[in-house]
């Protein structure tokens, strides 16, 4: 059988060089019948963009940066190339609103991602979302603009991916058959580190994921749990659930990528080995399967799986899901903001671990937003930058020990 009749899928990858946006090309590799990469974007790693340029030859690269997108343009045209190579934010949305692009792969990290989601979702792309930031900003806004644009709009983050694959395929029917969601979370690199000793961790130590390679925002998400916080948001919108029915639940192996349970009591899981390829190669091809390059799970080599509910002690930043999907419109935004903030400073070395946390609930806690229900996209990236501003401000304080 071959492997696909008809045309190929025309896909642009935003955020081409990061840990999805490589992933995703390795899947797309092993599918050229299938799919044609038409748009690479990247944002610092200009080698890396030229290299994939070559390798793809799409249509168009995207910079945010114009000297950076100048560096890459004369050495594409040196190459004989003939890529069409842009810059700047408004050149991000024409490339996900381009009728020359049949699928986004929206792989950019953080609130950056906002506005070439909305503009892929205004123009009724299929988009493949792994950039749950920009979902926990746009909230009502992107998926009003899923729906008026008549988006297919399909969750990579492999928690949101494993309930999809676990719901029935009739939308309509999700609210009356699920009682709950349960997102299944690793505990990160400290689920057993004493929690005294977290003040003073190293960004290594924080880095060092116990089963998934993913980008540093992440892993540090991942070490607080601030990870698992933005994905409850992301469920609550994805899946149009009260906060309530979004639970979760420490798994250390991630084998089960989340669950739904049933208003029966009965209980879907999707498990898999941990590799983003899965949930990567199940967007690109839905409904159908394709070869994901993944190992398969050989459940006789499995030392069991264990379940654990997570300590509030040591993972604060959890509940501030909850605290914020209970706030005023834009209450998601600022706690985005506020911990893209916090953990570009930890990274960097200004502030300790704990402190993302106080800085992520001073600054929900400090700036009520008030904005209108749905916000407009002005209207959020101007609470963003408020939020950024004052998580900023709050960095520099330092609470007495
Ligand atoms: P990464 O840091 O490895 O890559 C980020 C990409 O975004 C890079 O290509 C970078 O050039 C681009 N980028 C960064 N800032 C930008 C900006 N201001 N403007 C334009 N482009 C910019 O991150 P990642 O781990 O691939 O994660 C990407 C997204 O996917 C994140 O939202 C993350 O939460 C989500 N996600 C990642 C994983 C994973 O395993 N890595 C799993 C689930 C969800
Ligand atoms: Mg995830």
């Amino acid at each position: 059988m071959t492997d696909v009749d008809g045309p190929r899928q025309r896909v642009a990858v935003l955020g081409s060089t990061g840990s999805i946006g490589t992933s995703t090309l390795d899947v797309i590799a092993r599918h050229p019948q299938r799919f044609e990469v038409v748009g690479l974007t990247a944002h610092q790693r200009v080698d890396e963009l030229v290299a994939q340029c070559l390798r793809w030859r799409p249509r168009w690269a995207v910079l945010p940066d114009a000297a950076r997108a100048r560096a890459v343009r004369e050495r594409l045209a040196a190459a004989g190339l003939r890529t069409e190579v842009t810059s700047g934010a408004e050149a991000l949305c024409e490339l996900a609103a381009a009728p020359e692009v049949d699928t986004v792969m929206a792989a950019i990290v953080g609130a950056a991602g906002l506005a070439p989601c909305l503009a892929a979702a205004r123009a009724g792309k299929r988009l493949l979302l792994a950039n749950k930031e920009a979902l926990v900003v746009g909230g009502a806004l992107f998926m009003q603009a899923v729906a008026e644009g008549g988006a297919t709009l399909l969750p990579i983050d492999s928690e949101h991916s494993a309930i999809f694959q676990c719901l029935p395929e009739e939308r309509r029917s999700w609210d009356a058959r699920i009682d709950h969601l349960v997102l299944t979370a690793s505990g990160g690199p400290f689920r057993q580190r004493d929690p005294a000793t977290l003040a003073t961790v190293t960004p290594d130590e924080a880095l060092a994921h116990p089963n998934w390679v993913m980008g540093r925002k992440i892993s540090v998400d991942s070490a607080t749990m601030m990870n698992k916080a933005l994905e409850v948001i992301e469920a609550r919108w994805l899946f149009d659930l009260a906060p309530e029915r979004v639970r979760v639940v420490i798994h250390p192996q991630s084998i089960v990528h989340s669950m739904v349970v049933c208003r029966d009591g009965s209980v879907l899981a999707q498990l898999g080995t941990p590799d983003m390829r899965v949930p990567i190669a199940y967007g690109l091809a839905f409904p159908e399967r394709i070869e994901s390059g993944a190992a398969r799970l050989d459940f006789g080599a499995l030392q069991g799986l264990s379940f654990e509910a997570p300590d509030a002690g040591r993972f604060p930043g959890l509940q501030l899901a909850w605290q914020a999907l209970a706030g005023p419109s834009g209450s998601t935004a600022v706690l985005n903001a506020a911990n893209e903030e916090a953990v570009a400073a930890f990274l960097a070395g200004t502030i300790g671990f704990t402190e993302i946390h106080r800085v992520n609930a001073a600054t929900l806690e400090q700036l009520e937003p008030r904005l209108p229900v749905p916000p407009t996209l002005d209207d959020l990236l101007d609470l963003d930058r408020r939020a950024r501003s004052l998580a900023r401000a709050l960095l520099t304080q330092r609470v007495p020990a």
